[in-house]
């Protein structure tokens, strides 16, 4: 399948998917809104991360799905992802300020001017408030951190794509410690990851994966992440067979956040990182691609696992 093919097949599974009613347009490609049958969907699905997961004694926390800007500056995302970023910006003016953004509004020029960043970014991973947090309570205990998040992630890709939204939602387990209890980790990861989806009866692979650096220096960084096999992506058909689409992903940081936040193992050494992402949206459109958009006519067996 060559650009064009791909393209047309996502349009027209966009088009599926609006016209039953799972995803509501917005105007605005990769914004929706979802549909009750949906949500259940990515309801039953998180249930099933914790039925996983939970056993493991993660500490939880829920964060909005905006970052104190300073943490979002310190965490050098705006060096490696500058084009995904999502910075909140409000009116800062005075009246005749106001007047001019009536006026620019009513003309229909640029109203945006006067608009003034303040102290919250959007949250690009659902990692991100993490780090700074454990980094202030201190050294970290003998067997280290695991912290279960999940949030809404803003990431500027728009797309006609429906399993590349610019807000969507991530569930991760976060697991901070020494070198060995981070690997422990994401081979474990790695090996539920595979059994979870596989039970959901969808046709899946795992795979070597990078992120989108930016730039010219970007491309470096992608191809020495590959080689260094930091990055694992569990790959599912939605739109494409030949380009199956990221559904969870196993990223391990090494010591960069535990560098970057000062974060330090009972032992005093600089703690490593590691976290497991589930792309809620792109899960359940993977049920609904291969499973069909009746969740009552799924197959006895995956349904058993989601609603029991
Ligand atoms: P991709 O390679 O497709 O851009 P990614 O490498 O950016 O994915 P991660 O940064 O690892 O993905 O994010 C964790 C998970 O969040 C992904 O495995 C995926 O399921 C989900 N995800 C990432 N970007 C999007 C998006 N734009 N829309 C919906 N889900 C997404
Ligand atoms: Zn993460
Ligand atoms: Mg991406």
């Amino acid at each position: 399948m060559n650009m064009v093919d791909i393209t047309a097949a996502q349009a027209a599974y966009r088009d599926e998917l609006v016209e039953s009613g799972l995803l509501i347009p917005t105007g605005v490609d990769g914004l929706y809104g979802r549909s009750g049958v949906f949500e259940d969907v990515v309801e039953r699905f998180d249930a099933l991360v914790t039925r996983w997961g939970g056993q493991d004694g993660a500490e939880v926390m829920r964060f909005p799905p905006a970052l104190n800007r300073r943490y979002f500056e310190e965490s050098e995302y705006l060096k490696s992802f500058p084009h995904l970023a999502g910075t909140i910006h409000s009116f800062g003016g005075d009246e005749k300020a106001h007047r001019t953004l009536l006026r620019r509004l009513e003309e229909g020029q640029d109203w945006t001017e006067d608009q003034v960043a303040t102290d919250v970014v959007m949250t690009p991973a659902a990692c991100y408030p993490v780090y700074p947090t454990i980094a202030r309570r201190g050294l970290l205990p003998g067997e280290g951190k695991l912290i279960d998040v999940f949030s809404y992630c803003f990431r500027h890709e728009p797309s006609i794509d429906p399993a590349r939204m610019q807000l969507f939602r991530m569930r991760e387990y976060i697991r901070i410690g020494t070198p060995d209890q981070v690997v422990e980790f994401r081979e474990l990861w790695l090996e539920r990851g595979r059994e979870m989806m596989g039970a959901l009866d969808v046709p899946l692979d795992v795979d070597v994966a990078n992120d989108p650096f930016f730039g010219r220096a970007g491309t470096m960084l992608s191809n020495s992440q590959r080689e260094q096999k930091l990055k694992f992506e569990l790959l599912i058909p939605i739109t494409s067979t030949e380009k199956p689409t990221a559904c969870l992903s196993f990223n391990y940081h090494q010591d960069h956040f535990g560098h970057l936040w000062d974060i330090h193992t009972a032992d005093g050494g600089v703690a490593h990182t590691a976290c497991v992402g589930f792309g809620m949206e792109r899960v359940a459109l993977a049920l609904f691609r291969h499973h069909g958009f009746d969740t009552a006519q799924w197959p006895g067996a995956v349904r058993k696992v989601l609603w029991g």
